[in-house]
C-alpha cells in the first residue's frame, strides 16, 4: 500500500529539481524582450527554463551568485576569421586566421561568424576543419571568391566570383552559412559587389561588404545608397577612408540617408579599420553602430582591437549606455543574420549566456593608427555559459573553496552544469 505513495513522492521530488543551472541575482539586459532588471535566469537541458525575480535554489543542481554582475545573452561577434590550419600562409583561408575557442568563451562570445574566409569551394574543408569540430557556435558568410580569402590574385580573380555557385551551396548549408561576403577588391568596377548582392538575392540572405580598396570610379557614397539592398551589411564602419565627417566635424548626413534605407554599419575593428578620429564624432552625433564585431585575425589579436569585450568597452567610454552596448553585441547582430534564436534569453532559446563585470579605474584603449583614448570602464567576462554548460569562469564563482573540500578531494562539478573540467569529471568515476 505504501510502494504507491513512495512513487508519488519520488516523482514530485524529481519534479522539483527542474534547473541544471540557476544564475542568480544578476542585472539581466536582453534587448530582444525589453528587459534591463535584477533576475534570476534558470537554466534546464541546455535552454532559458525561466527568467524571474526569485528562482527557488532549492529547485536546482547548482545555484551561482552573481549578483552585481550583468548578465547578458552570448555574445554574438557576426565578424571574425577562423578558417585556421589549412597550411596556407598571409591568407585568412590558412595562417591569418585563428582557431574559434581560443577567443571565444573568455570574453563572453558565444556565436561568431566568419566573414568570408571560405568560399563556396573551400567551404565544405573550412566547415569539417573548424565549424564541426568547435565548441563556439561558428557560422559564416561565404566569399564571393570561390576560394575565399587565399590572398593576393586569388581575391582579385573576377572569374572566380560565382553569383549562383555561392547561392547554391549557401542553401545547401542554409543553417550555418548566414551571408555573403565581399571583401578586399581591388579593380575600378562594382563587380564584385554586384555579383555577392546576385548571390545574396538568390540565397535570400545579407550581404556583408568590405569596401576593398576605395577608389573614386566606384565611391563609397554609392555603396551605401544605391548598391546595398535593405539589411546588407556595411563592415569597417569607422575606416578612415569613409567619408565620416565634414571640415566642420559633422557628420555627413549621406550616412544618416543610407541607414534610412535600411542599410547596416557594423564595426568590424580589425587591425585597419577603427579609428577614434571617425567614432568618436559619429557616435556623439547619432551615428552608432547597428552592431559591434571585432574582425578577430592573428593581426587584431594582440594589437588595438583585442577581444570583443575590448572593442565593447570602446563604445562604453565614448558615452553610449551600457544595455546600448549589450544589444549592439547580441540582439542587434543576431537579427542582422537572420537568427534570431539567438542574443536573446526568452523562454526555450539555447542557453549561451556571459556574466560581465564593468571595472572601474583608469583604463586606456588603443585604435589602428596607435591612437589612446583613455576611459574609467572596462567590461571583462566573469563568466560563459554555452548550452547550458559553463565553458569559461573567471574567477571560479560556480566553486566551492578548496579549504572546504577536505583533505582528499576529488574532482569537482557536474556535467549537467559544468563543460570546464569535462576530463576530470569523467576521469573520477
Ligand atoms: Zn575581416
Amino acid at each position: 500500500m505504501r510502494f504507491p505513495i513512495f512513487i508519488l513522492l519520488a516523482t514530485g521530488a524529481l519534479a522539483q529539481s527542474k534547473y541544471d543551472l540557476v544564475l542568480k541575482g544578476g542585472h539581466v539586459v536582453d534587448a530582444r524582450n525589453h528587459l534591463s532588471a535584477v533576475r534570476d535566469v534558470g537554466i534546464q537541458n541546455g535552454r532559458i527554463a525561466e527568467v524571474a525575480a526569485n528562482i527557488d535554489p532549492a529547485g536546482a543542481a547548482k545555484v551561482v551568485d552573481v549578483s552585481g554582475l550583468y548578465v547578458t545573452p552570448g555574445l554574438v561577434d557576426i565578424h571574425v576569421h577562423v578558417y585556421a590550419g589549412t597550411g596556407m600562409r598571409n591568407a585568412y583561408s590558412g595562417d591569418l586566421s585563428v582557431y574559434p575557442d581560443g577567443f571565444t568563451f573568455r570574453s563572453g562570445v558565444t556565436t561568431v561568424a566568419d566573414a568570408g574566409s571560405s568560399g563556396w569551394r573551400n567551404f565544405p574543408d573550412f566547415k569539417d576543419r573548424v565549424i564541426d569540430r568547435a565548441q563556439t557556435r561558428v557560422l559564416a558568410f561565404l566569399n564571393i571568391v570561390g576560394r575565399g580569402m587565399g590572398g593576393g590574385p586569388i581575391e582579385q580573380n573576377v572569374d572566380d566570383m560565382d553569383a549562383k555557385a555561392t547561392a547554391e551551396q549557401a542553401q545547401k548549408y542554409r543553417d550555418v552559412v548566414v551571408g555573403v561576403k565581399t571583401a578586399h577588391y581591388a579593380g575600378p568596377e562594382w563587380i564584385a559587389v554586384e555579383r555577392a548582392v546576385e548571390a545574396g538575392t538568390i540565397a535570400n540572405i545579407p550581404v556583408m561588404v568590405d569596401f576593398g580598396e576605395f577608389r573614386p570610379e566606384r565611391p563609397y557614397q554609392d555603396l551605401v545608397l544605391k548598391k546595398l539592398r535593405p539589411g546588407d551589411i556595411s563592415t569597417h564602419m569607422y575606416l578612415g577612408a569613409v567619408l565620416m565627417v565634414d571640415d566642420n566635424g559633422k557628420v555627413l548626413p549621406y550616412l544618416f540617408e543610407a541607414r534610412r534605407r535600411g542599410v547596416i554599419f557594423d564595426v568590424g575593428h580589425g587591425a585597419g579599420s577603427f579609428l577614434f578620429r571617425q567614432a568618436v564624432p559619429a557616435v556623439q552625433q547619432g551615428f552608432a553602430p547597428d552592431s559591434i564585431s571585432t574582425d578577430l585575425h592573428v593581426s587584431s589579436m594582440n594589437a588595438g582591437m583585442k577581444d570583443m569585450l575590448n572593442v565593447m568597452s570602446k563604445f562604453l567610454n565614448m558615452g553610449m549606455p551600457v544595455d546600448e552596448v549589450i544589444a549592439r553585441s547580441t540582439w542587434h547582430p543576431a537579427r542582422e543574420i537572420k537568427h534570431e534564436e539567438l542574443g536573446h534569453l526568452s523562454l526555450g532559446a539555447p542557453a549561451d549566456v556571459a556574466v560581465l563585470s564593468i571595472q572601474k579605474g583608469d583604463f586606456g584603449f588603443v585604435d589602428v593608427n596607435g591612437a589612446r583614448m583613455r576611459g574609467k570602464q572596462r567590461l571583462v567576462c566573469e563568466l560563459t555559459v554555452r548550452g547550458g554548460k559553463v565553458v569559461y569562469d573567471l574567477n571560479g564563482i560556480t566553486r566551492e573553496d578548496w579549504e572546504n573540500l577536505g583533505p582528499r578531494y576529488t574532482a569537482q562539478g557536474d556535467a549537467a552544469w559544468d563543460a570546464t573540467i569535462g576530463h576530470a569529471v569523467r576521469a573520477r568515476k
